[in-house]
């Protein structure tokens, strides 16, 4: 019996896959060892629900946060719920939270051509443009967390970051075309993990992105309920961390040499 009848091919050729992704096409860079303890909110492809419940308790806490967001879902029905309006993309960007890229029309980088996924980026970009006249999309995130080596490509030629959803803090060396990233997810485990990256943020610094979909009392499998997207603002309160957007922290970390 050949190995792909067991699975061993296919497992195989996913790690192979995932050590490419983080060995090549890099965009190297390095936090500082004064870099603060730092935490941006994500939330990709995200739903009205998201806007409605995360926003107002990001605003009373101050903070902003990134929103990725896929232009040919906008007010489209989706598992994670009603996807959000253009005019709510609007108003958070006037609100002053960063809008982020995830292809236009939420593609798996593991089931399209890099030249398509390029090309869907760009037509992302199209709309965000028109939507936000004068907003430079910079930030990006892979929709599935699905990253191939022609998507990482494709991807960082037109963005500054590219957030993967591989779970860590980033520390040191970094690569801003993979940044690592955490679920906010409903389900106890996740959610400990969560406090978990607040509490090893807050001991030995670095950056910990967290990203989720919808914010409702009967979440998705991909999204939190309202009472803990707030118990974790409120945690993040309490350590003293600080929270801003993706865009923003790139800003303050300098490129490395080559
Ligand atoms: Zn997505």
């Amino acid at each position: 019996m050949s190995g792909s009848a067991d699975g061993t091919v296919p497992r195989l050729r996913r790690v192979v896959g995932r050590a490419l992704v983080r060995s090549c096409a890099r965009r190297p860079a390095v936090l500082p060892d004064d870099f603060p303890p730092t935490v941006s909110f994500t939330f990709d492809d995200f739903p009205a629900s998201a806007v409605d419940a995360a926003g107002p308790i990001l605003r009373d806490a101050g903070m902003a946060a990134t929103w990725y967001a896929a232009s040919g879902l906008l007010g489209q029905p989706s598992a994670v719920g009603e996807i959000a309006s253009p005019d709510q993309v609007a108003r958070l960007h006037a609100d002053g939270h960063e809008i982020g890229d995830h292809t236009c029309r939420h593609l798996d980088a593991r089931a399209v051509a890099a030249e398509d996924y390029g090309r869907d980026i760009d037509e992302n970009r199209r709309v965000l443009a028109d939507l936000l006249p004068g907003h430079a999309v910079r930030s990006f995130s892979y929709p599935f967390g699905g990253v191939t080596l022609g998507a990482k490509r494709a991807a960082m030629a037109r963005a500054a970051t590219c957030r993967s959803t591989m779970a860590g803090i980033a520390r040191g060396s970094v690569d801003l075309a993979l940044l690592p990233a955490n679920p906010l997810y409903e389900d106890a485990a996740w959610l400990a993990a969560a406090q978990d990256v607040i509490g090893r943020l807050a001991a030995r610094r670095g950056w910990a992105i967290f990203y989720t979909h919808d914010v409702t009392p009967t979440p998705s499998p991909w999204g939190c309920s309202p009472a803990s997207f707030a118990a974790l603002v409120a945690a993040i309160g309490r350590a003293g961390l600080r929270v801003a957007t993706v865009g923003a922290v790139v800003d303050e970390i300098a490129p490395a040499s080559a």
